[in-house]
C-alpha cells in the first residue's frame, strides 16, 4: 500500500532542467534569451493569460540594446514613435528642466501587451505554462535539485530555478533576501487614446505639483501612456480595486494640474488602469549578500524592484535576461557529452551572472532611490542636500545609465 503511494507520488514528479517562475517581462525575456542560445526552459506563470498590467513601459537605449540581442528590436520599433527628450516641470516652483535623450540613443514607450506578446510569440509554444502558481521551494539534499510545490499540489524538480516572480517573490524569500520596502507613494498607470491625434510633443513629460507626480509619454500619434505617483495615505486593504474608483481617486488628487493632464486622466481607457503600491529593494541590501542558494537565483523585480523614477526596472530586467542566458550558455558549452549541466557548472554560471550584474543593479537602484526621495518623499533639507551631493558625485553624467550595454547574447 505504502509502496504504491510512493510510486504514485514519484510518477507525479516532473524533472525539468531550467525552470523560470513568472511570465512577466523578465521571465519571458530570460526564456527567449535561453531559446536563442538553443537552451530549453519552462516558464511557470500563475495567471491564466499573459499579463499586461501597467499599460506601457518607457524603454531607453540600454533596453533597446537588450531587445536587439533578443531579436525583437525591429518588430517593436514599428509599434511606437521615438521620443527625444525628458522635460521635468516643478509646477509649484515654476522650474522647467530639459534633458536631451537622443544623444544616448533611442527611447520609445511600448505598450506592455506589445512587449509581452512579442516575447511570448518568439518562444516555442510549449514553453509557458499558465495557471501554475509556485507555493514553496526546497532543495533536495541528495540531488541538489530544487523541488517546487505548486498550488494544485503537483511537484516539479528543477536543476536550475530562476525566480522572475516580481516584487513579492517567493523565490527571493527562499534565497533569504531582505524584504522589499514600500515607498510612501502609489502609482496609477493608464492609456488614453485621442481619436483625432493628441498633438503632444514626442517627449517624456514629468510634472510635479502638490506632492504628486504625473508622467506622460506618447506611444504613437493617437495614444499616450501616463502614470501618476500619489502620496499613499490609506491602508493597503483600503486601496480602490475597480477602475472607475481608481480613476476618480486619481482625478480628485490631480485636480490642480493643467487641463490637458486632467482631461487625459478623465478620458483614459478604463481597462488599462492599474494601481500599485510602490516598493523597492534597498540599494544597501543589494551591495552585499547572497543572491543564489544552491542552483536557485533571482532576476528582474524579484531581485531589484526599484520604483519608477528612472523608468529602468523593465530594461534592467531585459539586461538580466541577456546576461543570465549568456552565462548559462557558456557553461553548457563545457557540459558533458550529453549536454547535461552539472550542479557545479550551474552554480558557477549563476555566480558569473550575479557578479556581472551586481554593480549595475546597485547603481541603478541607488540613483532611482535618490531620485524618488527628491521627487516624491519630501525629505528634510539636510537629507535633500545629501541626496544632491551623492547624485552629483556618483552620477555626474545624467545619461550614463542609458548608455549601458549588456553585451552580446
Ligand atoms: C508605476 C510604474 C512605472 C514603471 N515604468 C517603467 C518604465 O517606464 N520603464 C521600465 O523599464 N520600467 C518601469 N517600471 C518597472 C517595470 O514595470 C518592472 O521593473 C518590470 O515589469 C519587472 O518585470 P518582472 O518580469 O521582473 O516582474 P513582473 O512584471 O512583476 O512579473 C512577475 C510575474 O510573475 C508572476 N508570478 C508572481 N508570483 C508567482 C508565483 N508564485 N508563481 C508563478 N508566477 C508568479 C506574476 O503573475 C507576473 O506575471 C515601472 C514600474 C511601476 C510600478
Amino acid at each position: 500500500m505504502l509502496l504504491k503511494f510512493v510510486e504514485r507520488e514519484m510518477a507525479n514528479v516532473e524533472e525539468i532542467d531550467i525552470v523560470i517562475v513568472g511570465g512577466g517581462i523578465c521571465g519571458l525575456a530570460t526564456a527567449l534569451a535561453l531559446h536563442r542560445k538553443g537552451i530549453k526552459s519552462v516558464v511557470l506563470e500563475r495567471s491564466d493569460t499573459l499579463r499586461a498590467t501597467g499599460a506601457a513601459i518607457g524603454v531607453f537605449p540600454n533596453g533597446w540594446r537588450a531587445l536587439h540581442q533578443l531579436g525583437l528590436d525591429s518588430i517593436l520599433q514599428s509599434t511606437a514613435i521615438p521620443f527625444q527628450r525628458a522635460v521635468d516641470v516643478l509646477a509649484d516652483k515654476g522650474v522647467v528642466r530639459e534633458t536631451l535623450l537622443s544623444e544616448g540613443g533611442e527611447a520609445r514607450c511600448l505598450r506592455r501587451s506589445d512587449l509581452v506578446d512579442a516575447l511570448a510569440n518568439a518562444l516555442p509554444s510549449e514553453t509557458i505554462r499558465f495557471g501554475c502558481q509556485l507555493v514553496s521551494v526546497n532543495i533536495e539534499g541528495s540531488s541538489s535539485y530544487a523541488a517546487l510545490q505548486l498550488h494544485d499540489g503537483s511537484l516539479i524538480k528543477a536543476k536550475v530555478l530562476i525566480g522572475c516572480d516580481g516584487a513579492n517573490s517567493v523565490i527571493a524569500s527562499y534565497i533569504g533576501l531582505k524584504p522589499t520596502r514600500p515607498f510612501s507613494t502609489c502609482a496609477v498607470r493608464g492609456l488614453t487614446t485621442y481619436p483625432n491625434g493628441h498633438g503632444f510633443a514626442p517627449e517624456f513629460l514629468r510634472m510635479r505639483k502638490d506632492k504628486h507626480l504625473v508622467g506622460r509619454i506618447p506611444i504613437d500619434e493617437k495614444t499616450v501612456y501616463w502614470f501618476v505617483v500619489l502620496q499613499w495615505i490609506q491602508k493597503d486593504a483600503e486601496m480602490p480595486k475597480d477602475s472607475t474608483s481608481i480613476r476618480q481617486m486619481t482625478l480628485d488628487m490631480t485636480a490642480g494640474f493643467p487641463n490637458d493632464i486632467v482631461d487625459m486622466i478623465e478620458n483614459s481607457d478604463l481597462s488599462s488602469l492599474s494601481l500599485t503600491r510602490l516598493r523597492y529593494r534597498a540599494p544597501w541590501n543589494l551591495l552585499s549578500g547572497n543572491f543564489r542558494r544552491e542552483t536557485v537565483t533571482v532576476a528582474g523585480d524579484a531581485w531589484h524592484v526599484m520604483g519608477p523614477f528612472l523608468g529602468q526596472g523593465g530594461s534592467a530586467a531585459l539586461e538580466d535576461a541577456v546576461v543570465l542566458a549568456r552565462c548559462l550558455a557558456k557553461k553548457l558549452s563545457n557540459a558533458d557529452l550529453n549536454g547535461h549541466l552539472s550542479t557545479r557548472l550551474a552554480k558557477e554560471a549563476l555566480d558569473e551572472y550575479l557578479n556581472e550584474r551586481r554593480r549595475r543593479v546597485v547603481l541603478l537602484s541607488t540613483l532611482t532611490y535618490l531620485r524618488g526621495l527628491l521627487l516624491v518623499e519630501d525629505p528634510s533639507l539636510l537629507l535633500r542636500f545629501l541626496c544632491i551631493i551623492i547624485i552629483t558625485v556618483l552620477f555626474r553624467d545624467p545619461l550614463n545609465h542609458i548608455r549601458y550595454d549588456c553585451g552580446e547574447l
